[in-house]
């Protein structure tokens, strides 16, 4: 690992994979396991940085894809590079843009040299490479750039997947050799959709390119939970102890527990803040939706033992005023309660590891339980 990148493990859990560590990045480290909130447009919607830097934030993850399209990655450096054009001086990471064209279905055409579409914003056809899209993150900036990979659909046959796999990875030999920045470290990803022999199999071969941190991606894309975590379970170990794991797109309770148990890392998911623009908060391992007519007149605290600036000065009944009132106020007040909700979660389980009391006192978390995660949105974790 280049000398400004390092990862350093502080503990392992006697009875899982669990692990407590931090990841040394050219903004600053980064303690994991750790949640990292979402911010696709170069913003986290309705939070300004100073905002969501209390609600103890690290890293944090902006779309290659949408900055791609708008306002484009020249103007992005014009205004110094992400971290200065967006104002947050912490680490980040920008995605590859790969799961976001390949959710483009209608509009897309896959070839071994990248994939073309039509930018939806104006109809104009874009080519977008291995490496052109590291070319667009050396240009953007962020800390930590992520290989552009082939993300295939759930469900896909074994054919197809073993297809995407094996592109994933000619086009992470690509990815390599297009790097130009020692100061942003290049992550793989394992892909291998629900087989666990090529998940495996990626992971074995990707582990032998040491690289400074590794991903897993193509879960969460509409598999059923249970299948996600065997995923989780099969991969993670296989991936160098000594470098950052990544799991794509996840962030509810249960699956996060699940991952770090296996092994896992780092986090990203957009619901916090998307919930938060459904008038939805995340209390305790719950969801409120403060619609609900019980919340009118409830003028405790969203949860009394949480720091963050909403609970701190705001009563149920005030946001839930504001959520029916569709105030601009309720979505940054929920986004910044949500945030410093599923981190302190992440905290609470790193402090848990450290001390080895993480089976303990997360163990409920590790057990399946197929109606909670089926209300968790599976398919809408990703912008
Ligand atoms: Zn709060």
């Amino acid at each position: 690992m280049s000398a400004i990148f390092s990862f350093q493990s502080l503990a392992r859990c006697s009875q899982t994979k669990a692990r407590a560590g931090v990841f040394f990045t050219p903004h600053g480290p980064v303690e994991t396991p750790r949640f990292m909130p979402v911010g696709t447009l170069a913003n986290v919607k309705t939070v300004t940085p100073a905002q969501l830097q209390d609600t103890g934030a690290q890293m944090i993850l902006s779309n290659t894809y949408h900055l791609h399209l708008q306002p484009g990655e020249a103007i992005v450096a014009g205004g110094g590079g992400l971290h200065k054009f967006m104002g947050w001086n912490g680490p980040m990471l920008t995605d590859s843009g790969g799961f976001q064209v390949f959710s483009l279905s209608e509009m897309r055409k896959i070839s071994e040299e990248g994939v073309k579409f039509r930018s939806p914003h104006d109809g104009q056809i874009i080519n977008l490479t291995p490496e052109r899209s590291i070319e667009i993150q050396n240009t953007l900036g962020a800390d930590v750039i992520m290989a552009f990979d082939e993300c295939p659909p759930y469900p896909a046959t074994r054919q197809e997947v073993e297809a995407a796999t094996n592109r994933t990875y000619r086009w992470l030999e690509r990815c390599i050799m297009a790097h130009q920045r020692g100061d942003q470290a290049l992550f793989g990803i394992v892909q291998g959709g629900v087989y666990l022999d090529l998940r495996s199999q990626a992971a074995v071969a990707l582990a032998k390119l040491d690289l400074p941190g590794y991903a897993i991606g193509g879960v969460s894309v509409g598999e059923p939970p249970e299948l996600m975590a065997q995923i989780v379970k099969a991969t993670a170990p296989l991936l160098p102890p000594e470098k950052p794991r990544y799991l794509m797109g996840v962030g509810t309770y249960r699956e996060m527990a699940i991952a770090i148990a296996s092994g896992i890392d780092l986090f990203d998911c957009v619901i916090p803040t998307r919930w938060a623009r459904h008038g939805t908060a995340m209390v305790q391992g719950d969801r409120w939706n403060l619609k609900n007519a019980k919340f009118r007149e409830d003028f405790a605290p969203l949860d009394e033992t949480c720091p963050c600036y909403a609970c701190q000065n705001f009563s149920r009944a005030y946001i839930s005023h504001l959520v029916r009132s569709q105030e601009i106020l309720a979505y940054t007040l929920l986004s910044i309660h949500n945030i410093t909700e599923l981190i302190r979660f992440t905290q609470k389980i790193r402090e848990s590891i450290l001390s080895d009391r993480f089976a303990t006192e997360f163990g409920h978390w590790l057990e399946a339980d197929s109606e909670q995660r089926d209300n968790d949105n599976l398919l809408y974790r990703r912008d």
